[in-house]
């Protein structure tokens, strides 16, 4: 057996970062066999400057738009955004599945190992099934009137049993069915997709706009254009008085772990009911950070301070090309720097590593420097002082 040997200024392990004194050591296929100090660890050893870390998982994209980059124009807000995405229709097949090609190559290069991908029809899968990332399949369910639920919940049942039926390996085959968004799944389409959730990650995007909240509140707000633009008959919704997150979370209770996505309008109150509701039944919920996207959709920022002050599980995102410049972690970390130079760089990594490998149930082989794991091995250049910098680059050592 030969064994391949790591060394450089700082290793973050998944958890901590240790100093430069110690020696990350793989066996020959990149399974971690441990980390020794330095003079344990005998000759051959691979130096570098900057930090180790394991590979990077990217919690929320939809890989299926890759080809809509550049298509939407910025800080438009969600509602036409929204009407954007689904009404561009005109681009070949061919088109769609080069684009996709070529952004799993894009975040291959950029350190990420996993992605929890959000699917709304089988075109990802042939990607999928070259088994160069791993993938947690959320594939989407939506359809806002009572009356095409059961229309709605069959053609996405569908694509999931193409997913499940596929020659995806047990490791990539991770795959559950998720509503797509408070405001786009009716409660007879809840009705019919919950019997699927046991066991499973469930992701939703979450209090994206503030006027999901007004919706819940009042019934009200630009989410109501939004049905008229689209002639979608709204008559059958009754306002709960709650905010978005208290009207919808109990329906979630089946789900092992929950991934809310987004979360840029939720309070410190939302906060505290789910941490009530999800320890009552056990369930693990992580807030997904995709601030690029926020800033590119509706110009705001996630409120990650207050997040972080009520101890809630972290995860990070890129969501997709259509509103985001590139599927890098990267880049979303040296955002969140921009708006919050307190985080931390123990913490970014933390949420972008064990945390997302954690949602994704990929625990086992992702997200840390733990013996038996093969979770890749990236490089963090040009860091200052152990900050991100704009200078800071992803290098992909295994
Ligand atoms: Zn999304």
């Amino acid at each position: 057996m030969s064994y391949r040997k790591f060394r450089a200024d700082h290793i973050f392990t998944g958890t901590e970062i240790l100093d430069g004194s110690n020696v990350l050591i793989t066996d020959e296929n990149g399974i971690i066999e441990k980390i020794v100090p330095a003079e344990e660890a005998g000759d051959n050893i691979q130096q570098f400057h900057g930090l180790l870390s394991p590979g990077l998982i990217n919690c929320h994209c939809h890989l299926e738009l890759s080809h809509m980059k550049g298509l939407i124009p910025e800080k438009t807000g969600l509602v036409d955004f929204v009407f954007k995405v689904v009404t561009e229709r005109h681009f070949s097949e061919d088109e769609i599945l080069d684009a996709i090609a070529t952004v799993e190559d894009e975040m291959l290069s950029n350190g990420i190992v996993a992605v929890g991908d959000i699917c709304n029809n089988t075109l990802t899968l042939p990607q999928k099934l070259k088994q160069r990332l791993a993938y947690y399949n959320f594939i989407e369910v939506s359809g806002w009137l009572p009356q095409i639920a059961l229309t709605r919940f069959e053609r996405s049942k569908g694509f999931y049993d193409a997913f499940a039926n596929s020659q995806l390996s047990t490791f990539n085959s991770q795959l559950s069915l998720v509503p797509h968004a408070p405001y786009s799944v009716s409660d007879e389409l809840w009705k019919y997709m919950q019997p699927y959730f046991a066991g499973k990650t469930v992701s939703i995007h979450n209090q994206e706009t503030a006027f999901e909240d007004e919706l819940f509140l009042s019934n009200s707000g630009d989410l109501v254009r939004m049905y008229e633009m689209m002639k979608i008959d709204h008559s059958h919704f009754e306002a709960s008085g709650k905010g978005s997150l208290q009207s919808y979370f109990d329906k979630l209770s089946a789900a092992k772990n929950i991934i809310l996505v987004h979360n840029t309008f939720t309070k410190e109150e939302d906060v505290a009911f789910v941490n009530r509701e999800s320890s009552i039944v056990n369930q693990n919920v992580f807030f997904c950070i995709c601030i690029n996207a926020n800033l590119y959709i509706e110009n705001v920022i996630p409120p990650i301070d207050m997040l972080m002050k009520n101890n809630c599980k972290m995860v990070l995102g890129t969501d997709s090309l259509a509103s985001n410049y590139g599927l890098n972690l990267l880049d979303e970390m040296k955002s969140i720097i921009k708006h919050f130079p307190n985080v931390g760089l123990q913490n970014l990594l933390q949420w972008a590593t064990i945390n997302g490998a954690e949602v994704l149930q990929m625990n086992d082989q992702l997200g840390s420097f733990e013996q038996g794991k093969k979770p890749g091995v990236i490089l963090l250049e040009n860091l200052n002082d152990l900050q991100i910098t704009p200078k800071t680059k992803v290098k992909v050592v295994y």
